[in-house]
């Protein structure tokens, strides 16, 4: 199956490994049913891998190892960058794919996700270039350099939210830094990373470089975390399995970087740049059907605003699109999984029956035409709530957002910081001072301040708490996907 003919198919069509340079059958030889989330129905077969996938994987990348490491940063610059402009050619049919596996709005897909899947090989590509060792001077007595070597065998394990744009967010650097990748997309969303592969294989990326393993977590997953050779492991994902990881990792002494679970708060007080926060705050809560570990979730807002907000808040939602993720009009797509689906079903229950008022939304949504099966959520707002109850502790995942009114500073950083989770935040106001103030007390990894999700890729990502160890970005990621070596050298 070429890349052009693939999305065309009338056919069930099956998915392959990518494994020393090869698309090939699982191990197995069996197939686990990919969903489309939009009707609900199976469109195509993913590779049922398991651990013996995993083991030819890490024979092939070992076979890599050593050419790739001493390959110059110049030829793994170009190589990079071609993969790059080969999903770049693409960006309409990798864009028509990620919706189609994820049932995000397709305009979404080719406004976000692709180009940023484009932009990390991009960034990457150029930052290996620019990356040096250090040298520090014992004055009168010694030379220190320390080299930055690759590390050898990497695991890289992404989520279904942001398919493509994660899951390059962690290969790219690590093979940019010089290592050979053993990587699992998510099994709920397998079709660009199937595409990757593709595209590697057009771009000449040697085998055993990259090798991109489907499967279900508990087998693939759970393989790539276990294997002595696989040195480190980057994870994307939630933070229950990110402890199962850890478990498994920590004791086998592999490098681990954790970008795990969220409950991120968006502040707005009411002196605020009004009209550019409630743009912003539609985007923030509902973007991606509200599935972005970044959505702000709890929403507090000060308590003089407090009316005026709810009101123009809950008309704006109430107009957002819900359809097929095929229609440029379409704002809400289909949830990713019927699981999922009856996960927010659930945590919109908890809150009327933990005395929430659903102010809009908190419905299936019912779509006709193609769509009649789908998993779709109408946009969900829910007032009336304590800051401590469940549904404002727990990571939904969803379309659904709750609002709450606060007073103080002291009180709404109270409120804020009262979750395990500590991913990001947002926090509107024009008062700098406030501003400053805010951001040294509030417990997350990330904020923004008068706007959401503006990303610079040299800025370090990751969150506190339970929402992460390790920061991914620019240099940062570099680091993590390197080994320190110290040389020192006497006079
Ligand atoms: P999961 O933790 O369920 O899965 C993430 C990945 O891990 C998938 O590829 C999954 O495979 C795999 N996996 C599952 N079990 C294991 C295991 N035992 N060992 C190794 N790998 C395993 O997360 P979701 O896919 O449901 O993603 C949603 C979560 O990701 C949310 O909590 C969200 O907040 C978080 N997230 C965090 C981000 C951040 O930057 N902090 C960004 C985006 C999402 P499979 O799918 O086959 O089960």
């Amino acid at each position: 199956m070429t890349l052009n003919n693939i999305l065309e198919s009338n056919e069930v069509f099956k998915l392959q490994n990518y494994i020393g340079g090869k698309l090939i059958e699982p191990i197995s030889k069996t197939y686990i049913d990919n969903f489309e989330p939009a009707t609900g129905k199976v469109y195509s077969l993913i590779p049922n891998s398991n651990i013996d996938d995993v083991n030819l994987a890490v024979i092939e990348a070992n076979k890599a190892k050593e050419k790739w490491a001493n390959t110059s940063v110049e030829d793994r610059h170009k190589i990079l960058m071609k993969i790059s402009y080969l999903i770049e050619d693409n960006l309409d049919l990798f864009a028509e794919a990620e919706s189609k596996d994820n049932g995000k709005p397709e305009k979404l897909a080719a406004k976000v996700d692709i180009p940023r899947a484009v932009q990390n090989f991009q960034f990457f590509a150029t930052a290996i270039l620019h990356y040096n060792s250090s040298a520090s001077e014992t004055i009168g007595t010694a030379i220190n350099y320390t080299l930055n070597q690759p590390i050898g065998l990497v695991g890289c394990i992404s989520p279904w939210n942001l398919p493509l744009y994660l899951f390059t967010w962690k290969i790219a650097p690590a093979l940019a830094a010089g290592n050979c990748v053993i990587a699992k997309p998510s099994e709920i969303t397998p079709l660009t990373s199937y595409l990757l592969s593709i595209v590697c294989i057009e771009a000449g990326l040697p085998a055993g470089v990259l090798n991109i393993i489907h499967g279900n977590g508990a087998d693939v997953g759970e393989a790539i975390v276990s294997n002595d050779e696989i040195k480190a492991i980057s994870f994307t994902g939630g933070t229950s399995t990110g402890a199962k990881i850890a478990s498994i990792a920590a004791p086998k002494f592999k490098k681990l970087s954790l970008e795990l679970g969220g409950k991120n708060p968006n502040i707005i007080f009411a002196d605020c740049n009004y009209e550019e926060m409630l743009k912003t705050t539609i985007l923030s809560s509902f973007s991606n059907q509200g599935q972005i570990c970044l959505c702000g979730s709890r929403i507090f807002v000060e308590k003089s605003i407090y009316a005026k907000f709810k009101n123009d808040f809950v008309k704006l939602v109430s107009e957002l699109k819900v359809g097929d993720p095929k229609n440029s009009n379409t704002r809400i797509g289909a949830l990713v999984s019927q699981s999922h689906f009856e996960k927010i079903q659930y945590y919109i229950d908890l809150a009327k029956s933990e005395g929430g008022t659903i102010l809009t939304g908190g419905k299936v949504g019912k779509i006709e035409g193609r769509c009649e099966n789908g998993w779709f959520i109408e946009p969900t707002v829910i007032e009336g709530l304590t800051y401590d109850c469940r549904t404002n502790q727990e990571e939904i995942f969803g379309p659904v957002v709750t609002i709450m009114s606060f007073e103080t500073e002291e009180e709404v950083l109270k409120y804020s910081n009262s979750t395990q989770y500590g991913l990001s935040a947002t926090v509107w106001t024009e008062n700098i001072s406030k501003a400053n103030r805010i951001v040294t007390k509030l417990d997350v990894g990330i904020i923004w301040v008068n706007t959401w999700l503006l990303r610079d890729l040299r800025t370090p990502f990751g969150g506190v708490k339970n929402s992460g160890v390790g920061r991914e970005g620019g240099f940062y990621a570099l680091d993590f996907f390197t080994e320190k070596k110290n040389v020192c050298i006497k006079y």
